[in-house]
Protein backbone atom coordinates (compact mmCIF):
# COMPACT_ATOMS: atom_id res chain seq x y z
CA UNK A 1 0.00 0.00 0.00
CA UNK A 2 0.84 3.39 -1.10
CA UNK A 3 0.59 6.73 0.98
CA UNK A 4 -0.25 9.52 -1.59
CA UNK A 5 2.38 12.22 -1.01
CA UNK A 6 5.09 10.33 0.96
CA UNK A 7 6.57 7.71 -0.87
CA UNK A 8 9.95 8.17 -2.97
CA UNK A 9 11.93 10.26 -2.43
CA UNK A 10 10.25 13.19 -0.28
CA UNK A 11 11.79 14.31 2.70
CA UNK A 12 8.40 15.41 3.84
CA UNK A 13 4.97 13.70 5.29
CA UNK A 14 2.22 15.17 5.42
CA UNK A 15 0.22 16.06 8.47
CA UNK A 16 -1.07 12.76 9.66
CA UNK A 17 -3.19 10.74 12.54
CA UNK A 18 -1.47 7.04 12.11
CA UNK A 19 0.21 5.90 15.55
CA UNK A 20 3.23 4.35 14.62
CA UNK A 21 3.56 2.64 18.03
CA UNK A 22 6.98 4.30 19.32
CA UNK A 23 4.97 4.01 22.99
CA UNK A 24 5.76 7.73 24.23
CA UNK A 25 2.05 8.07 25.27
CA UNK A 26 1.68 4.86 27.39
CA UNK A 27 5.24 5.87 29.00
CA UNK A 28 5.19 9.51 29.97
CA UNK A 29 1.29 9.21 31.38
CA UNK A 30 -0.48 6.45 32.88
CA UNK A 31 -4.30 4.94 32.07
CA UNK A 32 -7.12 5.55 34.35
CA UNK A 33 -9.71 3.05 34.30
CA UNK A 34 -12.78 2.16 35.66
CA UNK A 35 -13.63 -0.63 38.61
CA UNK A 36 -15.67 -2.34 35.78
CA UNK A 37 -13.47 -1.62 33.41
CA UNK A 38 -10.77 -3.25 36.26
CA UNK A 39 -13.02 -6.58 36.16
CA UNK A 40 -13.48 -6.46 32.33
CA UNK A 41 -9.64 -6.52 31.54
CA UNK A 42 -9.28 -9.23 34.71
CA UNK A 43 -11.68 -11.55 33.33
CA UNK A 44 -10.03 -11.43 29.66
CA UNK A 45 -6.72 -11.98 31.42
CA UNK A 46 -8.26 -15.30 33.54
CA UNK A 47 -7.00 -13.90 36.75
CA UNK A 48 -9.47 -12.33 39.62
CA UNK A 49 -9.89 -8.49 40.44
CA UNK A 50 -7.94 -8.63 43.32
CA UNK A 51 -4.83 -10.41 41.66
CA UNK A 52 -5.88 -7.69 38.91
CA UNK A 53 -5.55 -4.62 41.48
CA UNK A 54 -2.40 -6.40 43.07
CA UNK A 55 -0.27 -7.41 39.61
CA UNK A 56 -1.10 -4.35 37.38
CA UNK A 57 -2.21 -1.11 39.28
CA UNK A 58 -0.73 1.65 41.27
CA UNK A 59 -0.86 0.68 44.83
CA UNK A 60 -0.28 4.68 45.35
CA UNK A 61 -3.16 5.27 44.19
CA UNK A 62 -6.60 5.30 46.49
CA UNK A 63 -8.68 3.18 43.82
CA UNK A 64 -11.86 4.23 45.33
CA UNK A 65 -13.41 5.10 41.39
CA UNK A 66 -10.83 4.32 39.33
CA UNK A 67 -7.90 2.59 39.13
CA UNK A 68 -4.42 3.52 37.39
CA UNK A 69 -2.55 0.74 35.51
CA UNK A 70 1.34 0.61 37.11
CA UNK A 71 4.45 1.21 35.20
CA UNK A 72 7.32 -1.31 35.19
CA UNK A 73 10.50 0.01 33.50
CA UNK A 74 8.89 3.23 32.80
CA UNK A 75 6.14 2.50 30.74
CA UNK A 76 2.88 0.96 31.31
CA UNK A 77 3.20 -2.71 32.76
CA UNK A 78 1.16 -4.04 29.66
CA UNK A 79 3.54 -2.24 26.77
CA UNK A 80 6.00 -4.48 25.47
CA UNK A 81 8.68 -3.39 22.83
CA UNK A 82 9.01 -5.30 19.34
CA UNK A 83 12.39 -7.07 19.35
CA UNK A 84 14.47 -5.28 16.70
CA UNK A 85 12.20 -2.75 16.05
CA UNK A 86 11.26 0.35 16.89
CA UNK A 87 7.84 -0.21 17.64
CA UNK A 88 6.09 -1.59 21.04
CA UNK A 89 2.99 -3.45 21.19
CA UNK A 90 0.20 -3.18 23.69
CA UNK A 91 -0.73 -6.79 25.59
CA UNK A 92 -3.62 -5.79 26.11
CA UNK A 93 -4.76 -3.73 22.76
CA UNK A 94 -8.22 -5.72 22.13
CA UNK A 95 -9.33 -4.96 25.28
CA UNK A 96 -7.35 -2.28 26.63
CA UNK A 97 -8.82 0.65 28.76
CA UNK A 98 -11.78 3.49 27.15
CA UNK A 99 -8.79 5.92 28.00
CA UNK A 100 -6.42 4.15 25.92
CA UNK A 101 -8.81 3.68 23.29
CA UNK A 102 -9.93 7.44 23.64
CA UNK A 103 -6.36 8.42 22.57
CA UNK A 104 -6.21 10.04 18.94
CA UNK A 105 -2.96 10.11 17.73
CA UNK A 106 -1.57 13.07 15.21
CA UNK A 107 1.93 14.66 14.26
CA UNK A 108 0.67 17.56 16.03
CA UNK A 109 0.58 15.85 19.21
CA UNK A 110 3.60 16.52 21.56
CA UNK A 111 3.90 12.57 22.26
CA UNK A 112 3.55 12.22 18.82
CA UNK A 113 6.33 14.28 17.97
CA UNK A 114 8.14 13.45 20.65
CA UNK A 115 8.35 9.46 19.56
CA UNK A 116 9.75 11.16 16.15
CA UNK A 117 12.54 12.96 17.31
CA UNK A 118 13.88 10.30 19.88
CA UNK A 119 12.71 7.17 17.34
CA UNK A 120 13.16 8.56 14.04
CA UNK A 121 14.85 11.62 14.20
CA UNK A 122 12.12 13.66 12.40
CA UNK A 123 10.56 16.72 13.20
CA UNK A 124 7.29 18.48 13.11
CA UNK A 125 6.69 21.94 11.27
CA UNK A 126 4.12 24.49 12.90
CA UNK A 127 2.17 23.22 9.60
CA UNK A 128 2.08 19.31 10.91
CA UNK A 129 4.41 18.19 8.06
CA UNK A 130 7.21 15.94 9.32
CA UNK A 131 10.51 16.62 8.31
CA UNK A 132 13.68 15.19 7.96
CA UNK A 133 16.72 13.63 5.85
CA UNK A 134 15.66 12.23 3.24
CA UNK A 135 16.88 8.38 4.34
CA UNK A 136 15.25 8.89 7.24
CA UNK A 137 11.85 9.77 5.77
CA UNK A 138 11.71 7.04 3.45
CA UNK A 139 12.53 4.72 6.10
CA UNK A 140 9.24 5.76 8.32
CA UNK A 141 7.51 5.52 5.34
CA UNK A 142 8.18 2.27 5.21
CA UNK A 143 7.24 1.76 8.82
CA UNK A 144 4.16 3.72 7.72
CA UNK A 145 3.43 0.94 4.81
CA UNK A 146 3.93 -1.85 6.45
CA UNK A 147 0.88 -0.75 9.31
CA UNK A 148 -2.26 -2.19 8.27
CA UNK A 149 -4.83 -0.95 11.43
CA UNK A 150 -4.80 1.74 13.76
CA UNK A 151 -7.47 1.82 16.52
CA UNK A 152 -8.95 -1.20 15.14
CA UNK A 153 -9.66 0.78 12.22
CA UNK A 154 -8.15 0.26 8.22
CA UNK A 155 -5.39 2.63 8.47
CA UNK A 156 -6.65 3.76 4.93
CA UNK A 157 -9.13 5.80 6.86
CA UNK A 158 -6.89 7.81 8.89
CA UNK A 159 -3.43 8.11 6.74
CA UNK A 160 -4.03 12.22 6.30
CA UNK A 161 -5.49 14.76 9.16
S1 LIG B 1 -3.03 -0.41 28.38
FE1 LIG B 1 -1.98 -0.55 26.44
S2 LIG B 1 -2.55 1.31 25.32
FE2 LIG B 1 -3.05 1.64 27.49
S3 LIG B 1 -1.27 2.67 28.39
FE3 LIG B 1 -1.00 0.45 28.68
S4 LIG B 1 0.19 -0.27 26.92
FE4 LIG B 1 -0.63 1.77 26.42
S1 LIG C 1 2.88 8.84 21.11
FE1 LIG C 1 1.59 8.89 19.28
S2 LIG C 1 2.56 7.54 17.76
FE2 LIG C 1 3.49 7.11 19.78
S3 LIG C 1 2.27 5.35 20.52
FE3 LIG C 1 1.33 7.22 21.35
S4 LIG C 1 -0.27 7.78 19.87
FE4 LIG C 1 1.09 6.29 18.87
Amino acid sequence: MMYPGIAGNKKQVPPFTICFRCGICCSDHQAILSLAEAQRIADKLGITPDDFRNRYTDKRWPGIKNLLLRKRNGACVFLERVKGSKVTRCQIHAFRPLSCIDWISSSYRRECQKGLARNWGLSVSLAGSVEGTSDRVQEFCRLLESLTTCNGQEISQYNRV
